[in-house]
């Protein structure tokens, strides 16, 4: 099996307004000789299509979310797949635990709105991770596992999973390495025993307080293939220094794929 194209995405949340899109065509120009390492960006769903045009060919735009129904439907407010595709998305996170608390999104809704965006040709980032009591209780791995086997529909390049413990995320502390490790190894394990070989072909991230200072260290960890960024993925410098931290980063520069 071909080896796991690293990614290093970066999530703008809800921040941002047009202008910001600048940022996209300096860290283009920043990481314009990066080697085989897919960078993606997912601002707000409005700015996908303008994000496109400004971000050049070295990065790729994707978005925040989409609807877990993948045809055209009387649904007010939501954006399908297909449309965010249209738009010039090749990738959509679901299930980013902003969402699993604030919108009450479910693993089963999860596995839908993956399925949807694979239908419609876009590679899902399927977000997991355990909450503070749930690590303090000593249950991060079952919760994970549970939550890698009910949310990811299918195995393949297209799928990517992101581990983003959520009491990490728009902290300043991420869990030891070993602690990244560990959980790693149990999502790999939970993915090989639903998927079999397929599963070796899924991309998993790490995300949660990934900053120009920590990244070269986490992507050494074992079953690392890059990192899922919120805060510091706004600015194109520290997002770039993210990236060049990456040992791929340094290798001879190819397109996106
Ligand atoms: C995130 O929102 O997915 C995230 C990882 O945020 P931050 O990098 O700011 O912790």
């Amino acid at each position: 099996m071909a080896a796991r194209t690293p990614l290093i995405a970066g999530n703008w949340k809800m921040f941002g307004r047009l202008a910001a899109l600048g940022e996209l065509t300096e860290l283009g120009r920043l990481t314009a000789a990066v080697g085989a390492v897919d960078i993606l960006i997912c601002p707000p769903a409005p700015y996908i299509a303008p994000a496109c045009a400004a971000a050049g060919a070295r990065v790729i735009v994707g978005a925040q979310d989409c609807s877990p129904r993948a045809e055209d439907n009387a649904r007010t407010g939501e954006v399908s797949a297909a449309m965010l595709a249209d738009a010039g998305a090749r990738y959509v996170i679901v299930g980013h635990s902003e969402r699993r608390t604030f919108h009450g999104e479910t693993n089963a809704l999860v596995r839908q709105k993956a399925q949807s965006a694979l239908t419609a040709g876009l590679a899902p980032i399927i977000c997991v991770g355990e909450t503070l009591e749930q690590r303090q209780a000593g249950q991060a791995a079952e919760v994970v596992a549970a939550q890698v086997r009910e949310s990811v529909p299918s195995a393949s390049p297209s799928v990517v999973v992101a581990y983003e413990p959520v009491w990490a995320i728009g902290a300043q502390i991420t869990p030891s390495l070993h602690e990244i490790a560990e959980i790693h190894a149990v999502v790999a394990r939970t993915l090989a025993e639903s998927f079999g070989e397929a599963a070796r072909a899924v991309r998993l991230l790490y995300g949660g307080s990934v900053s120009p200072a920590n990244a070269a260290e986490i992507f050494a960890v074992e079953g690392v293939d890059g990192a899922l960024v919120g805060r510091a993925s706004l600015k194109a410098a520290d997002f770039a220094a993210i990236i060049l931290a990456h040992p791929t980063a340094g290798k001879a520069s190819a397109a996106p794929h």
